[in-house]
């Protein structure tokens, strides 16, 4: 199957006791065994549910890999690679990347005795140096957070095998529709389904999709152990959201590039930050792995301050002031003081990230529209 055909077929099929096309809701916690241990595969809803299979397959199956597993949030799903690390055990990770994963690593795993390190891995070489006996993953995201940095996923891979680290990428900002990080060389890949993948704005929920089985293993294990689990009906929405994934971004992209371009050519605008630029320092890479170049846009004013900032947010109307990203829906963000506030500023500087930048998740509204709000805006 090709992916659109994936999206949705892919682990479901016809409810066998009645027909039903659509996957039913399991709202059940346990299930009745004819005698003890002798049961259909599903004891417990914390450790099975049909809804949750569907949703898991299908996910697998957009990432061309063999395994997929669900988690109640996309931090829960993160979470659950970190507890496959022990004490001493080292994570390279890109600098610039989501503030709540930066907030994970540093304010609970790194309590437990896990080394993090932030790497700009724009610069992918520079990961190397940083390899020692004890680093475990190499974490990546891209594009990054908010500054759109493109990471080689095949090169940081190369690396990865080369030093027997395992490489995850956290695929949230491209979905599966612009980008199979397990065909790249990836080990694992990282969803926080509650952006583009359920792609109405309606759920929070997170995923893990690998073909490397004993790492399948060992997820699966803190999965059932630690409990992070999501109910059947949020996977009933997800899976209803992705029988529209590909159209969703195929519209997200195409409105993504013309506000990119209306943006870029603005006079109170300096800098706009989408890969789809051939100017932008990584666009050769983001051609090669990715398939288009998504809707999520990053800019900065002429007036870099956050007055100016501010009053743009108080002026822009249809693009609502929200965090998260990849509904429907258009919305803007100041990471400075939402979604990266938790990052300490020094930090965020050194990035790029001013306290003016602007992050736009482009809707799939007539772009009409979306440009007439913005250049009121501005
Ligand atoms: C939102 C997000 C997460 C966290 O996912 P939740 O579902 O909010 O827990 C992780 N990474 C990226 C890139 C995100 O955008």
């Amino acid at each position: 199957m090709r992916f659109n055909t994936k999206t949705i077929h892919a682990g479901v099929a016809p409810d066998p006791s009645t027909g039903a096309i659509m996957t039913p809701i399991f709202q059940t916690s346990t299930y009745v065994q004819n005698a003890p241990g002798d049961h259909k595969g599903y004891e417990y809803g914390r450790t099975q549910n049909p809804t949750r299979d569907a949703l898991q397959q299908n996910l697998a199956a957009l990432e061309n890999g063999k395994y997929g597993l669900c988690y109640s949030t996309g931090l829960g799903a993160i979470d659950a690679v970190m507890k496959t690390l022990s004490p001493g055990d080292e994570v390279i990770s890109t600098s610039d990347l989501y503030g709540g994963t930066y907030r994970l690593f540093v304010k609970i795993f790194a309590k437990y005795g896990i080394k993090f390190i932030f790497v700009n891995m724009s610069n992918a070489s520079d990961v190397e140096a940083h390899i020692t006996s004890n680093t475990k993953i190499l974490w990546v995201e891209t594009p990054t957070n908010p500054m759109m940095n493109i990471i080689d996923i095949a090169f940081v891979g190369e690396i990865a095998k080369k030093h027997n680290v395992l490489l995850c990428v956290d695929n949230t900002f491209a979905s599966p529709y612009l980008q199979n990080p397990l065909d790249l060389g990836a080990d694992l890949v990282m969803h926080s389904l509650t952006k583009y993948i359920s792609g109405h704005s309606d759920v929070v929920m997170g995923a893990l999709i690998t073909s490397n089985d004993k790492l399948y293993e060992d997820l699966k294990f803190v999965q059932n152990a630690s409990g992070a689990t999501p109910g059947p009906q949020d996977c009933f929405l997800v899976l209803r959201g992705i029988k529209t994934l590909h159209v969703r971004m195929q519209r997200h992209c195409e409105n993504g590039a013309v506000v990119a371009k209306f943006l870029a050519s603005h006079p109170a605008v300096s800098n706009v930050y989408w890969c789809g630029f051939e100017s932008h320092p990584n666009h050769d890479v983001a051609k090669k792995q990715m398939h288009d170049f998504g809707g999520m846009i990053s800019f900065t004013f002429k007036d870099d301050t956050m007055e100016t900032a501010l009053a743009f947010l108080k002026k822009i109307k249809l693009f609502a002031l929200a965090e998260s990203l990849g509904g429907v829906e258009s919305l803007v963000g100041h990471p400075a003081s939402m979604t990266h506030a938790s990052i300490p500023r020094e930090e965020r500087l050194k990035n790029g990230l001013t306290d003016a930048l602007i992050r736009l998740s482009v809707g799939i509204e007539d772009i009409e529209d979306l440009i007439e709000d913005l250049k009121q805006a501005l």
